[in-house]
């Protein structure tokens, strides 16, 4: 094989429990980034709130990437950009609703000026180094999604992205089908496919349908109604605004992410019909029976609207007795608990909860196997990849393909498949990992820091203090904390500190004559003052000051 023609295709995230995506191709010597995005952490790992893809295996061959091309503007495929750009330097190609998005976490992280932005038509065709690509609109939950081909010297490859087939999306075009039954003739190498809700048997159903359906719903109701979806929801929030008009109520936003989106959504065009959107101030002046609220906080987000006017802590909102709540949106797994504790109180308050289990409220974005098996119909690939989900999406997206005589690869992250004209093959496996967005820095997922943050969160934190003279002889008493893990007025720590002490005064000269070492005997001092009655290993730490 001629190098300069080789082709292959590395998923770095996308392929677990936790979906950020991070896809990447290489033709030639020439790597292309598909998506970058955050993944929301679930039970599993309390300590960290946002997790990243380690884009560590491209930030080595950062000056061999073309650039990076976003399918569309959720988070978990453009949400990474504003945080790992600086290690990838390189331009980003996104559809002008993605640029609106993008742009503005851009500016939050002081990024605007330097990142290189192209903004491409939905379905048009452009290059990026080597690589001839070209977009097709598709249908899915945002605005302006698009697949993604490319033309490689190995042949036709087709990176779906996210979608599903919905003849009437209400805001934007319906997935072109045709373009894909067009390649689909033309021949196609291999597939990259969407697997989130393909164990979902029969066709899509529609966002027309969640219209219709909502529009009676508003209109047989009384009180206030607030609803939560996803901001970048446009076309629901637009159907939330119709189904208002047409019931006689104004419509009001709560929540930063609904202000930003509707922002980003009247900037290219979207929303148009609609008017503009009131304050959560000004939705206070307006009867009960005249206002609509849609409110952020569909996952239980602890700091987001509805779970304040759930702990009656908003300061503008309050809902009560005789109102509603209408859940238009799906419970991402990992956020159950979070949500119904959310629904519990609203009940307890006396709010009627809706939700997609009592009528339909809500569609998933995502292709169902029925939309998988027409479009596998019409581009008939020779490989089929599953990503974007978790192994049982994967493996039931494959065994579509391979009804369809479609043979199916699966991947998880970090292999890299090499794809030719006359087969595939998994060659090299790159380094892949999770980093945590802790505060404003980004840390390894197990490294040293959040490591010690799970010791502390499971087994306390003992922090012994003491003060020495320049010999290295013990001042006043030594004093211990535990904060986690015993009170200060708890016998136990009495009993800790005395034989902290002892054990200090146990110390041999000569490791008190260097700070480094009298620390490291300290601690194991600590450690066994601690002894085993507490049954935990918590982090020790000790503070020596030499005065
Ligand atoms: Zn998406």
């Amino acid at each position: 094989m001629n190098d300069m023609t080789g082709v292959s295709f590395l998923p770095l995230g996308g392929t677990g429990e936790i979906g950020m995506n991070l896809n990447l191709y290489r033709q030639g010597e020439t790597w292309l980034a598909v998506d970058c995005g955050i993944g929301f952490s679930g039970n599993d790992t309390p300590e960290a709130e946002i997790i990243l893809p380690d884009p560590v295996f491209i930030a080595e061959r950062r000056d061999r990437l073309a650039g990076l091309v976003v399918t569309h503007a959720h988070e978990d495929h453009l949400g990474a950009i504003a945080h790992l750009w600086p290690q990838l330097g390189c331009p980003v190609y996104v559809t002008p609703f993605a640029a609106a998005v993008l742009r503005r976490k851009l500016g939050e992280a002081g990024l605007l000026q330097q990142v290189p932005i192209h903004v491409i038509a939905p379905g048009s065709a452009f290059t990026v180094g080597p690589f001839d690509l070209r977009f097709v609109s598709v249908t899915h939950s945002v605005p302006e999604s698009q697949s993604l081909v490319l033309r490689t010297p190995q042949g036709i490859i087709v990176h779906t992205g996210d979608w599903k087939i919905d003849p009437d999306p209400q805001v934007g075009p319906p997935t072109d089908l045709e373009t894909f039954a067009e390649l689909g003739r033309e021949g196609v190498l291999a597939m990259v496919c969407d697997s989130t809700n393909v164990r979902t048997e029969g066709p899509s159903a529609s966002e027309a349908d969640v219209r219709r359906e909502m529009t009676r719903l508003i209109a047989s109701l009384e009180g206030r109604i607030a609803v939560t979806c996803f901001a970048s929801n446009v076309a629901r929030v637009e159907t939330l605004a119709m189904a208002a008009k047409a019931a006689g109520r104004r419509v009001a936003v709560v929540g930063r992410s609904l202000r930003n989106l509707e922002v980003a959504a009247r900037e290219c065009g979207y929303l148009s019909d609609v008017p503009h959107f009131l304050s959560e101030q000004d939705a206070n002046s307006i009867p009960d029976n005249q206002i609509l609220l849609i409110v952020t906080g569909s996952q239980g987000e602890p700091r987001s609207a509805l779970s304040r006017i759930a702990a009656d802590t908003h300061p503008n909102i309050a809902l009560g007795e005789g109102d509603t709540v209408i859940y238009s949106s799906r419970m991402i797994p990992g956020n159950e608990q979070a949500v119904i504790q959310v629904q519990d109180s609203l009940t307890r308050r006396g709010v009627h909860v809706i939700t997609d289990k009592d009528h339909l409220v809500h569609v998933s974005g995502h292709a169902t196997g029925g939309d998988v098996r027409k479009l596998y119909d019409l581009v008939r690939p020779r490989f089929l990849i599953p990503v974007h989900g978790e192994w049982r999406h994967l493996t039931a997206n494959a065994a579509i393909a391979q009804e369809l005589n479609i043979e199916p690869v699966l991947l998880e992250d970090g292999d890299i498949l090499d794809i030719r004209a006359d087969g595939v093959e998994i060659g090299d496996t790159a380094p892949t990992g999770r980093l945590v967005l802790d505060g404003g820095r980004i840390l390894p997922m197990n490294g040293g820091v959040l490591s010690a943050r799970r010791r502390m969160l499971f087994n306390g934190m003992v922090l012994g203090s003491f003060a020495v003279d320049e010999e290295g002889y013990l001042i006043g008493d030594p004093k211990v904390s535990a904060p986690g893990l015993l009170d200060a007025d708890d016998p136990e720590t009495q009993r800790v500190t005395e034989e902290f002490g002892n054990a200090l005064d146990e110390i041999p000269d000569e490791l008190r004559e260097n700070d480094a070492t009298f620390r490291e005997a300290a601690k194991t001092a600590l450690r066994r003052a601690l002894g085993r009655k507490l049954q935990k290993r918590p982090l020790v730490d000790v503070h020596l000051l030499r005065v």
